[in-house]
């Protein structure tokens, strides 16, 4: 496999980008040699520069659910495209992707759309904070809610993979209304209410994706919702990743919890850059223009961005692929825990419905200390061997692989082969 089409445009992007990439979670950092840089997709394949073709498990770190450039998507995009691609005024699209939105989160009356999951978090948490008129906000530590200022500490993938705490640039005062807390552990919580009596609310990753998968233990989230009612502090659950991924009602569908405020993004805009946040009418109206939180957009609610939303949104509900999901998530499982046993490679696979991913280590995994104990070196040389086998992956240890309801028979095959592969260079090392 050549890769010298890649290795040319990531020299060649060096000079006016940063590391060549958009988005530090693109770069190799932590598995080494040159991001790939990617040509076109289709379907469950995806091809870079130098004509290799992959089956890909990275989706675009989750929105491409549908796989790649679905019939319809690609229709109800085209179309939009013929009257124009931004007006700055309300077109008929934004409702029917509210309504849409709205009827899949049985507790959200309205939802207000932004560009992207960061603008939805740090949207909903100033909401949190306006309807409640206190400022401090606990985080577990291992969930990303995006970049801004205030969640970024103990702030999982992008950080671990590159090694850093937190982010230079954020000042003290940024994150002085941020508490952490443990994944999993509802005491960490309590801790905080018992020295505090300024908590807006909570936000949490109802699974956690962005640690690698950490799946709430023992009804956490129902705890969780039911402690944070008698404090009078809201639960935020950021479904960026989650939300029509889990099921169409996110997570929270499938965990039995209704948040105050929902944050959605990747799935919503099916590839196109979409988020949003939405509650109860009692919360949004707090919201400009209805109430005085303040929070804009000038390409929010975009056209082109809507009718690929709503046509994804749509076809989703259509095919309701979970059964399928969770049918082919546990073959995925089963063929990595019994291929890392017979090369006798300690892994412990996490996943719920269609995300997953194995950690390099013998430890359970149920938070982001735990999740720490993998052995990055093992995953490098295992993502390496995916990759010459045909399989597309998020290059670090600390990501979610995703499926989509296009993967077929013959695309599992792939992957089991390119696993066997991957194990068998792990177990030589
Ligand atoms: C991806 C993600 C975000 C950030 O979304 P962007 O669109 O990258 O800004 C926030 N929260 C969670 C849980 C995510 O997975």
């Amino acid at each position: 496999m050549k890769f010298k089409k890649s290795e040319k445009l990531y020299k060649k992007g060096l000079k006016n980008l940063v590391g060549a990439v958009n988005s530090p979670v693109r770069a190799f950092s932590s598995v080494g040699g040159n991001p790939l840089f990617i040509k076109k997709a289709k379907g469950t394949k995806i091809t870079d520069v130098d004509d290799n073709e992959y089956v890909d498990l990275v989706l675009s770190y989750g929105p491409m659910i549908l796989g790649h450039r679905h019939k319809k998507v690609q229709k109800a995009v085209e179309k939009a495209l013929e009257n124009g691609y931004s007006f700055g005024a309300s077109t008929e699209n934004e409702i029917k992707l509210a309504k849409i939105v709205c009827d899949a989160f049985p507790e959200m009356d309205k939802v207000r759309f932004v560009n992207s999951g960061t603008e939805a978090v740090l949207s909903g948490i100033r909401l949190a904070r306006a309807y409640t008129g206190k400022d401090k906000i606990i985080k577990f530590s291992g969930c990303y809610h995006g970049h801004q200022d205030a969640l970024l500490v103990a702030a999982g993938s992008g950080l671990a993979t590159l090694s850093l705490p937190g982010s230079k640039g954020v000042p003290e005062g940024a994150v002085k209304n941020t508490l952490i807390a443990e994944y999993n552990n509802l005491e960490s919580v309590k801790k905080h209410f018992e020295t505090h009596n300024d908590i807006a609310g909570v936000i949490i990753e109802p699974v956690g994706g962005n640690m690698g998968v950490v799946i709430p233990q023992n009804n956490f989230l129902v705890e969780l919702k039911a402690y944070l009612e008698s404090k009078g502090a809201l639960l935020i659950v950021d479904e960026v990743m989650t939300g029509f991924r889990s099921k169409f009602g996110g997570a929270q569908e499938l965990l039995g919890v209704t948040a105050d405020i929902t944050c959605l993004g990747k799935v919503i805009g099916g590839g196109f850059p979409v988020g949003a946040y939405g509650a109860r009418n009692e919360i949004m109206e707090n919201v400009a223009p209805l109430g005085g939180m303040y929070q804009a957009g000038t390409l929010s609610g975009n056209p082109i961005a809507m009718a690929g939303g709503i046509a994804t949104l749509t076809e989703l509900k259509k095919q309701n692929p979970y059964d399928q999901f969770e049918e082919t998530g546990s073959i995925l499982e089963v063929i990595l825990l019994e291929t890392a046993k017979k090369y006798n490679v300690d892994i412990t696979v996490n996943r719920f419905g269609s995300m997953l991913n194995p950690f390099f280590t013998k430890t359970k995994v149920t938070n982001f200390e735990e999740a720490q104990t993998s052995d990055t070196e093992k995953f490098a040389v295992f993502f390496w061997e995916m990759i010459k086998n045909g399989v597309f992956l998020p290059p670090s240890q600390f990501e979610a692989w995703f499926l989509s309801s296009a993967l077929k028979d013959k695309d599992i095959k792939k992957v089991a082969k390119a696993i066997e592969a991957g194990m068998l260079a792990v177990s030589k090392m």
